[in-house]
């Protein structure tokens, strides 16, 4: 059965632009619907208040692609993108969109990374995208440098972005600011205006942001600058008869969320300021800080992820210190909100919309969302415009019914166009259709489409098939522990599975075999805690292992060598059963 948008969905106003780099569709204001003004400010730093007007981001833009052209030889039209790939791993600033935009107004191609990555993790990242350029903030300095020594960056290609959190000896190295280079780029002369052939934005990769997809190591995700755009019209086309009824148009919205993460970059910051939102950025998650930004600030939506509900809904003590009645609506993504803990909010904050987007790295975000005037807790909500689906059994063959679960599989001009240097993992996630050849996706996760009492059909997200594990939103690749913990002496087989965690959704848990080449003493030595720490020593913390590890004599495997994973879950499953 396939399946599309409800019919009050409008169809999408205009097909995506796919002739425009995504810094000019942002800023532009050609392509905006005339009711998503540019009135407001888009970004506005939550902790100092510091904000900058549109006029100020493009100029800011354009002086910034001017410097970063001197320093680093880059010409709009000149050499390809994938000479030009700019790594980013900073704490959200109110400066992220401006050097995304500078970046591509050079051609070039942003890579950003999780602020909470170790060095080692950092380090993969940027050789893996092949970065020639690295910005950084002050707090996390002494981890950059190490992962750019390791990459082999020198010196003279990182760069600073200014965050809320900065002191002001905190620049200790004397690396250029971003300030700096706006300020330098006032005195050069202008660039060449970039010269795009028609359809060029839909080939050519503006994000390389990182997902193990189905299975496997972290990949980089090529996203177009025609995917970023799709998804962003996808939304607004979604939102727009929504918004139509609200007294204002426009609105205050939060930033909280990793703008690393497709959630907190297209959803957040891209789709909220092209629909003329002011977003009110904040570094990083602090609950009585975060409070009180949607008080001073007087937020209208919380862009959440469900963790974050948990600790408002465990922490009302605190959260009814501090007035949030500007709010209507929350919205929560990338990992499941359970209704319980849904209906626990909603007792609390009776008026307040609590919706649920689902989404995923390869479809450039929001495939589906509950309407605000459709909420049915626990469900993903309805298809967003230009998204077709179906659900797949094992076999492949279309479910036809409502309640019955399969692969969700999606086609939209959103899906992404691959992973980098990748063939074997495109093959396995872009699907073509036998009869059509039409390109599917599959999400790798477990649905059933139901009918609300509204007449929308639903998706509900009932489990996961893929290897993935979401540890508070954030992805956490089995592959890439179990690679780890196998590179320990004591170690001769592991597998990871993820188990669940009131606090985080899911955490990790480690099945590992003892190595029968290390003696019996030493054998006997090793404990839990000894692989749990050699985790810790090298990861970032939502991958350490805090669903435990648990000493067994053989992995599962399928005649091909293959883990069975599902074993492992059931049988973690019995075990908390009859604890
Ligand atoms: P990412 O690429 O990091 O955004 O991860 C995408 C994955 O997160 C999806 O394939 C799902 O497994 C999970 N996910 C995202 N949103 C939801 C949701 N609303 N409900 C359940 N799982 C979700």
């Amino acid at each position: 059965m396939v399946f599309t948008s409800p019919s009050w969905v409008p169809k999408l106003a205009y097909y995506p632009p796919d002739t425009v780099p995504l810094s000019e569709f942002m800023l532009s204001d050609e392509y905006r619907f005339t009711s998503a003004a540019k009135s407001r400010n888009p970004f506005t730093c939550g902790i100092s208040g510091k904000s900058y007007s549109y006029a100020e981001v493009s100029e800011r833009v354009e002086c910034i692609a001017r410097a970063l052209s001197k320093e680093l030889g880059w010409a709009p039209n000149k050499g390809t993108e994938w000479d030009k790939v700019v790594g980013l791993f900073a704490l959200n600033t109110i400066d992220t969109m401006t050097l995304a935009y500078a970046t591509f107004r050079l051609n070039g191609i942003l890579s950003p990374a999780n602020a909470v990555y170790s060095a080692s993790e950092m380090e993969f990242q940027l050789k893996n995208c092949g970065a020639k350029a690295f910005f950084t903030c002050a707090p996390l300095l002494d981890v950059a440098l190490e992962a750019a020594k390791g990459a082999g960056i020198p010196k003279e290609r990182i760069y600073l972005v200014d965050t809320a959190t900065d002191s002001s000896s905190s620049n200790k190295h004397s690396l250029k600011t971003l300030d700096q280079l706006a300020e330098e780029g006032k005195k050069l002369q202008k660039i060449d205006a970039l010269r795009w052939s028609k359809g060029q934005g839909a080939k050519q990769t503006a994000y390389l942001c990182y997902s193990s997809g189905t299975s496997g190591l972290p990949k980089g995700v090529k996203i177009s600058h025609h995917n970023v755009i799709s998804n962003i019209i996808q939304i607004s086309t979604f939102e727009h008869p929504l918004r139509s009824k609200r007294k204002s148009y426009t609105e205050i919205a939060l930033g909280l969320l990793p703008q690393s993460h497709i959630y907190g970059l297209v959803v957040i910051a891209l789709s909220s300021t092209w629909r003329g939102d002011e977003v009110i950025v904040l570094p990083k998650f602090e609950l009585e800080s975060y409070l009180k930004s949607i008080a001073t600030y007087k937020i209208v939506t919380l862009y959440l992820v469900p963790p974050i509900i948990i600790q408002m809904n465990k922490n009302q003590k605190v959260c009814s210190k501090y007035d949030l009645s500007s709010v209507n609506s929350i919205f929560t993504g990338a990992a499941p909100l359970g209704a319980e803990t849904a209906e626990d909010l909603q007792k609390i904050y009776p008026s307040w919309k609590i919706r649920q987007g689902y989404g995923l790295t390869e479809t450039c975000t929001v495939v589906c969302s509950t309407p605000e005037d459709d909420i049915w807790f626990g469900s993903s909500g309805s298809i967003l415009p230009g998204f077709t689906c179906k659900i797949i059994d094992a076999e492949g063959k279309d479910v036809t019914a409502y309640n019955e679960p399969g692969e969700l599989v999606v086609r939209s001009p959103s899906v992404v166009l691959g992973y980098l240097n990748n063939d074997k993992a495109d093959a396995e996630t872009f699907i073509k259709d036998h009869d059509s050849a039409e390109r599917w996706m599959r999400t790798g996760d477990e649905a059933v489409l139901r009918k609300a009492p509204s007449g929308n059909e639903h998706v509900f997200i009932v489990d996961r098939i893929k290897e993935l594990i979401k540890v508070k939103g954030l992805q956490v690749a089995p592959a890439e522990l179990e690679a780890h913990i196998l590179t320990h002496p004591s170690v001769a087989d592991c597998a990871v599975i993820p188990v669940p965690d009131d606090a985080s959704g899911e955490v990790a848990k480690a099945f590992v075999v003892k190595s029968s080449s290390v003696s019996v003493e030493e054998n006997d030595r090793i404990t839990a805690r000894d692989i749990a720490k050699y985790v810790e020593e090298h990861k970032a913390r939502h991958k350490w292992l805090k669903g435990g590890v648990e000493f067994i004599d053989v992995i599962p495997k399928s005649p091909s060598g293959k883990i069975l994973r599902r074993l492992l879950r059931d049988k973690e499953k019995e075990s908390r059963r009859r604890k």
